[in-house]
């Protein structure tokens, strides 16, 4: 097998990924691994924007409270004011990484407000902050020499030893060969895991690879009942789901049922900008009400010139299905969007595994706590990438890698055949269904249990009828899909209570 040996090794290319990759140039030869594109990440579909006091009305101890309070008391308080306070930082950091974000005619930040928050405090660029984010970074990993990109590469799994990590097992799906990574510190920024759900935001690879390997490798888990789900998405019986970020509430869209009534008036105070959870039931209790198939977000009351202005691509994309939003109500229902929970970190992203960091949406640093704050997420990203680097760059003086591991041998990989990627196909299918069904937003002990069976057996058959016909990224994907669901049912059932965006109907 292939070896290779750097300082350190990133999985993936999201915000998270490559602004660690960045900071660690400075200091290291750096790997990124990715399985898909380099751009290819949540991080790209990011609309609304990120988080951070920048107005002098506006107050950090606000952006903290706000947070803890959307978290239901179950954050770590530290990591919440770390995040806060460095919120500013990470913007400026940003722009000098040529990120550019929508200023007013007087040149300050022209500042979103979004559910859960009690000040306008979302920095963006339009409503595609994630795509600008995402390009200024590759553009910048790009072109600086310490760094070296491999995309379309897989992490199977993590080199670990008597817990600590050595690096990663790498496939390269063009020529189908195995390559073993030797590091001194190997970063998980992996992203979420949306894909195992139905209905949900994110992109095919979102898959919970990180999750899955950080598992197996021995590595604390924390709060994986938490998977947070977005109550606005445009309602569309087939083809992807597209969200409808929560600015545009914020702006002044209003949430109607089926019969056109408004309704969150009578569950909130924040009204259509109550929390995520708090809106995505009170909308799932609407639809079940009416027994209808979505409710609506009317924005019909806005200036259309405004609502072309701050959401070009939602206005887009709402005439490509024939809504025109200055007019047309627009259908919409939830979706999963965010794991709150992961690989268990503590302030400066280090893993329980040694050697092993992770960081983004793959880790849980306490920050959402039961709950994501809008807007909090690609910010934790910048912030706790730059708490991995600062801890990175006195670990590797310290560390020495050369083959530590040993060599490592693996089967050479026979292509699946057409008939196992059809049933690949199957399986996911019905490993989303079961999820969206059974552990979704209302969950009971009884539906739970089930899909906890249901996923034992798909397990079982995953790994004798799939894995013996040789590796395949599909397989391989599912079966980290299997075990991150039953990571997240297993949490749901041990938590009776509801908290956050866990919600027990019994
Ligand atoms: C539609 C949408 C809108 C959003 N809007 C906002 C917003 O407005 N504000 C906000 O703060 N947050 C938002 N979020 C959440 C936010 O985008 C994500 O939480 C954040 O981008 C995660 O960044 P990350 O770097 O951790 O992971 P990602 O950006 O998802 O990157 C993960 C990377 O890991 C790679 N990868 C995964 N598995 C493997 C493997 N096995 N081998 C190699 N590479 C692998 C992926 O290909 C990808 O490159 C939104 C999310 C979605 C989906």
């Amino acid at each position: 097998m292939r070896n290779e040996t750097y300082d350190i090794v990133v999985i993936g290319s999201g915000i998270a990924g490559l602004s660690y990759a960045i900071r660690c140039a400075d200091f290291a030869k750096v790997l990124i691994v990715t399985k898909g594109n380099i751009g290819e990440s949540n991080t790209m579909y990011a609309q609304g924007g990120i988080a951070a006091v920048l107005d002098d009305k506006d107050s950090i101890e606000n952006h903290i409270s706000d947070t803890l309070t959307a978290g239901d008391n179950h954050c770590n308080k530290d990591c919440v004011r770390l995040l806060a306070e460095n919120a500013k930082d990470a913007i400026l950091y940003l722009e000098q990484l040529s990120v550019n974000f929508n200023k007013t005619d007087n040149g300050t930040f022209d500042l979103h407000r979004e559910g859960g928050h009690s000040h306008a405090r979302i920095v963006h660029h339009a409503d595609a902050t994630g795509k600008e984010v995402e390009s200024a970074l590759v553009n910048v990993v790009k072109n600086n020499t310490n760094i070296t990109i491999y995309e379309n590469y897989f992490a199977i799994d993590l080199l670990v030893k008597e817990n600590k990590c050595y690096g990663a097992l790498i496939f390269k799906s063009d020529s189908e060969e195995f390559l073993q990574v030797n590091a001194k510190v190997t970063m998980l920024a992996s992203g979420g895991l949306g894909q195992v759900f139905l209905q949900n935001t994110n992109p095919d690879v979102a898959t919970g690879d990180g999750f899955a390997m950080a598992y197996r490798a021995g590595a604390e888990m924390e709060d994986m009942e938490f998977v947070q789900f977005h109550p606005t998405t445009l309602f569309a019986r087939k083809g992807r789901t597209f969200l409808i970020t929560e600015a545009l509430r914020g702006f002044g869209a209003i949430l109607k049922n089926s019969k056109g009534e408004t309704f969150m008036e009578n569950v909130h105070p924040l009204s259509s900008l109550a929390p995520r959870d708090i809106v995505s039931r009170a909308i799932i209790q609407e639809m079940n009400k009416d027994n209808s198939e979505f409710v609506y977000l009317d924005a019909t009351k806005l200036d259309r010139e405004s609502l072309e202005k701050h959401f070009p691509n939602i206005f887009e994309r709402c005439l490509l299905e024939g809504l025109d939003i200055s007019k047309d109500m627009i259908p919409v229902v939830p979706a999963a969007h965010y794991m709150c929970g992961g690989i268990k970190t503590d302030l400066h992203a280090r893993s329980s595994i040694e050697n092993l960091y992770a960081c983004g949406e793959c880790a849980a640093t306490g920050v959402h706590g039961a709950n994501r704050l809008a807007s909090n997420s690609l910010l934790e990203g910048i912030v706790f990438a730059k708490q991995a680097a600062n801890d990175t760059q006195q670990k590797i003086q310290e560390t020495f890698t050369s083959a530590i591991f040993g060599n490592l041998e693996y089967k050479t990989p026979e292509v699946n055949c057409e008939e196992c990627k059809q049933e690949v196909g199957a399986l996911k299918r019905y490993l989303q269904a079961q999820m969206w069904r059974n552990c979704g937003i209302v969950r009971t002990e009884s539906k739970l249990t089930y899909c906890f069976e249901e996923l034992d057996e798909l397990q079982e058959k995953t790994e004798k009828d799939l894995c013996e016909n040789g590796f395949s990224i599909a397989t391989m994907e599912l079966l980290n899909m299997v075990t991150c669901s039953k990571l997240i049912v297993e949490a749901a059932l041990k938590r009776t209570e509801s908290k956050g965006c866990h919600y027990r109907a019994d």
